[in-house]
């Protein structure tokens, strides 16, 4: 079995990455950051590739298929954008959000679906967020991008599931690390806050009063592909220590 993990070179992809490989899958993954998918084990296949970028993404769809096809597709690119009050995000910035974060999976959705089709089987993730749930202050492009894969996601499961293909939307809550180290810093500074009365902001609204694990998103994900989850299509999963009031203060 085969999977193509999108944004895989770290993060969440990367953990996701590590799971389908654990479960046995061939594991391809795209990313961007040419010195990360170099730190990546070299049993997986790793390429060069904007998950935004229709070209690249044709030509790697093209090998792809040559090589035998695709069992799974997880459209996981998507970037944080700008944090600021609405009134003050640069339409340059709105649009290249919502073109990485909803156009990468509009693209991985686009190519891997023949595939699928022709297939009869197969499972498209798409990642959202809780931030595709909830509204966000201050985080307005991703937000809607965010939202926007939710619909996607249902369009694509009414689309695809005559044919055998399921597809489901993973919305991680805020996730330890890099990504949510750089949010907290800059969400800080626009509510002139300190990091850790953001975090605190973050972590309260959730029962399990903590960030989640990119590794507990993988495992949604391999579960979400696996016969175990047969019948589950169409459907928004949180693993997000349960979310009831993502940061409420504007
Ligand atoms: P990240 O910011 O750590 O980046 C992961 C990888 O994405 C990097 O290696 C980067 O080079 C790559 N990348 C960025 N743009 C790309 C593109 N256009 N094409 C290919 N690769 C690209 O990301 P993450 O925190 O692992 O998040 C992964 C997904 O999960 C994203 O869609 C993100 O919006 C979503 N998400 C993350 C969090 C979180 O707290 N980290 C929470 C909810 C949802």
């Amino acid at each position: 079995m085969r999977v193509l993990i999108t944004a895989g070179a770290s993060g969440i992809g990367f953990a996701m990455g590590e799971a389908f490989a654990a479960a046995g899958y061939d594991v391809w993954v795209t990313d961007v950051d040419a010195a990360a998918l170099a730190e990546c084990p070299t049993t997986w296949t790793t390429r060069l590739v904007d998950a935004a970028n229709e070209a690249q993404m044709r030509g790697l769809f093209e090998e792809i298929t040559s090589a035998g096809g695709l069992d799974v597709a997880c459209a996981n690119a998507g970037i944080a954008g700008p944090t600021a009050r609405v009134e003050d995000v640069a339409w340059e910035d709105w649009k290249t959000c919502v073109d990485i974060t909803l156009g990468a999976a509009f693209l991985t959705a686009k190519f891997a679906a023949p595939l699928l089709k022709a297939a009869g089987a197969g499972a498209i993730i798409l990642t959202s967020s809780t931030a595709g749930v909830f509204g966000y202050p201050n985080r307005a492009p991703y937000s809607a991008a965010k939202w926007g894969v939710i619909g996607l996601m249902k369009t694509l499961a009414m689309e695809l599931g005559p044919a055998g293909v399921r597809v489901n939307a993973l919305c991680p809550g805020a996730v330890s690390g890099p990504r949510m180290d750089g949010v907290l810093q800059r969400e800080a500074a626009a509510k002139g806050m300190t990091r850790d009365a953001v975090y605190d902001g973050y972590a309260s609204g959730t029962s399990m009063r903590t960030f989640v694990r990119a590794q507990d998103i993988a495992n949604m994900a391999v579960f979400l592909a696996s016969e175990g989850a047969a019948r589950v299509s169409g459907q928004v999963i949180s693993v997000d220590g349960h979310t009831e009031n993502p940061d409420p203060k504007p």
